[in-house]
């Protein structure tokens, strides 16, 4: 959709919905010729109804962004993508990343604009070693005033390159580290999607991780708890996902969480927004959540303190395996 469009789309939708965030994600959202238009159009909508907002970036053309924009309302946040110290990251995004972003941390461009900026870092077995991820943190330090690092589990599936896949002691270890080092941070936030980490079950029981009982819910919907004051984790399961969060195509369309990672993501589409009206999209997305949560518990999950938090989605969780295994034989 052009700019003008995405005006139209939130000037209907956000005093229904009445959001905690408006987020623009995925794709990138600064990018010449278009995108930046559409990304200050709908920053532009949220600021008019007083819904904080802001985007995810790799960072490549933020200082463009910055610089070439007089229309720029108030932004809550900046979050920017950089997967590691530079070896890593070169390996994941290309060679000159990483001094980019280190540039553009240290520069004043996003200073007038942007309240909080985070650097936002998908946690693998590569950036998971204990110099590696210690580097990085410092880097963080020396660089950020007021360092904020959200760190997303790695969410494994066909897509991703099996060496990368984390494992429950590069976990562990980074806890361990995390939580050592969360007092120099303004906040750290740990997105665990349920078969991020196989061992998620014996994590939770030996309170590594919070467990059911210990959870809240975030003003997004997601359950969180806290590991330390400012190190926390926020459990990220397909059905709060799909309850609470509204992601929006750049065709205008409704999509479940599932479909964020398939190339024919608008397959099973709840449905357009304007062309079939929110108050129709609003009712298969209710219709479809009511199903998924409707939907058994492995019997393996019991009455496992990560019930609520998995859902039984953790397709590594040795438990459900192990069980799946038994049956097979029998
Ligand atoms: S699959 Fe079941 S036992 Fe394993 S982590 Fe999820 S809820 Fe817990």
């Amino acid at each position: 959709m052009e700019a003008s469009a995405w005006s139209d789309l939130l000037e209907a939708l956000l005093p229904q919905i009445d959001p905690e965030v408006v987020s623009v994600a995925a794709m990138e959202p600064l990018l010449p010729h278009g995108g930046q238009e559409r990304t200050v159009a709908v920053l532009q909508g949220a600021a008019r109804h007083g819904v904080p907002a802001g985007f995810v970036t790799n960072g490549v053309y933020a200082r463009d962004f910055f610089t070439a924009r007089a229309d720029l309302p108030p932004i809550d946040f900046m979050d920017v993508s950089v997967d590691g110290p530079p070896e890593i990251d070169a390996r994941v995004r290309g060679p000159g990343h990483f001094a980019l972003v280190d540039d553009l941390f240290r520069s004043n461009v996003w200073r007038v604009a942007v309240n909080r900026v985070y650097a936002s870092c998908v946690l693998t077995r590569w950036n998971s070693e204990p110099r590696l991820l210690s580097t990085f943190l410092e880097w963080m330090k020396r660089t950020l005033e007021e360092p904020r690092l959200v760190l997303l589990l790695l969410y494994p599936n066909e897509h991703v390159d099996r060496s990368m896949f984390l494992n429950d002691e590069d976990l562990l270890r980074t806890i361990d580290l995390l939580v050592r080092e969360s007092r120099h941070f303004a906040e750290i936030l740990l997105e665990c999607f349920p078969s991020s980490v196989p061992g998620l079950a014996k994590l939770v029981e030996q309170g590594v991780l919070p467990g059911d009982d210990e959870l809240l819910r975030d003003d997004a919907g997601m359950l969180y708890g806290h590991v330390e004051d400012n190190l926390f984790v926020r459990y990220a399961n397909l059905a709060d996902f799909e309850l609470f969060h509204l992601r929006i195509t750049p065709e205008g369309d409704a999509i479940p969480p599932e479909n964020l990672e398939r190339a024919d993501y608008l397959t099973g589409s709840y449905g357009s927004i304007q062309g079939d009206g929110w108050q129709k999209v609003r009712q298969t997305i209710l219709e479809r959540s009511q199903a998924r949560m409707q939907r058994q518990f492995h019997s393996a999950c019991g009455t496992c303190p990560c019930a609520t938090l998995c859902r039984s989605e953790n397709y590594r969780c040795p438990l459900i395996r192990e069980q799946s295994v038994k049956l097979a034989i029998l």
